[in-house]
């Protein structure tokens, strides 16, 4: 099990079981998405998290739902229709990162100079 949450607290989330990936996603609208340079997503299916609290979600393009907190503004999940069923958590909103290490790097060709590919182990 993991658990994690948002800046100020008012969303929260339990994750159970094994990640389907962990992934660090260099492309532009995950950077757009979240200001960072990179995008590190621990993939699981629906059933296996709880959510609890105010996260709203937006269409960022069509079929993909982006959820943050309505209070913070912290973006925290990504569901897209191209893996229906499934809801991408950011790595930086678990209360524990490091028990989950990125096996991939996707959309390598947009990534910035200084982070360039491979960064997963
Ligand atoms: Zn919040
Ligand atoms: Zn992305």
């Amino acid at each position: 099990m993991a658990a994690g949450h948002c800046l100020c607290g008012a969303v929260s989330f339990e994750t159970s079981g094994t990640p389907r990936f962990v992934a660090n996603c260099h492309c532009e609208n995950c950077r757009r998405a979240t200001g960072a340079a990179f995008s590190t997503w621990v993939g699981f299916t629906d059933d296996q998290i709880n959510w609890t609290g105010a996260r709203a979600t937006y269409a960022s393009s069509e079929g993909v739902a982006r959820g943050f907190c309505k209070e913070c503004g912290t973006p925290l999940s990504y569901q897209g229709a191209k893996w229906d069923g499934e809801t991408h958590i950011l790595i930086g909103a678990f209360d524990q990162p490091e028990q989950f290490t990125p096996k991939a790097d996707v959309f390598a060709e947009e990534a910035l100079a200084f982070c360039k590919p491979p960064i997963a182990s």
